[in-house]
């Protein structure tokens, strides 16, 4: 198996040892796995801006709730509980006034 560049300085020295990339170079220590799983969830708000558990967003278009008469008005605040991978509805959020519910990513931004 070989190991990649390092993700600090580029050198191509990398070794394993144990569960641990080490780069010689630079003294950079990490663990694949947990970069991996860092990596794994790449969602974006309207604007192209990283969305991260925790963060507060507003909503940027009326947003209508599956099965419901409810309508999430724009200029909604929600809050981020889980990101999700996906196409659409990846951010679990905690909505204003409306409790829990997937929202799309692309129709917040950022607070
Ligand atoms: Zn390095």
């Amino acid at each position: 198996m070989s190991c990649p560049p390092c993700p600090r300085c580029q050198s191509e020295f990398v070794y394993q040892d144990q569960r641990l990339f080490i780069c010689p170079e630079c003294a950079h220590e990490w663990n694949p796995e947990e970069a991996a799983a860092e990596e794994a969830v790449n969602v974006a708000d309207a604007h192209g801006t990283p969305l991260a558990e925790g963060d507060k967003v507003t909503l940027i278009k009326d947003l209508k709730v599956k099965g419901s008469s409810l309508v999430l008005k724009i200029g909604t605040k929600a809050v981020i509980k889980r990101l999700k991978e996906g196409k659409d509805h990846q951010l679990d959020c905690k909505v204003d006034g409306a409790g829990d519910m997937m929202v799309t990513a692309q129709f917040v931004k950022k607070a």
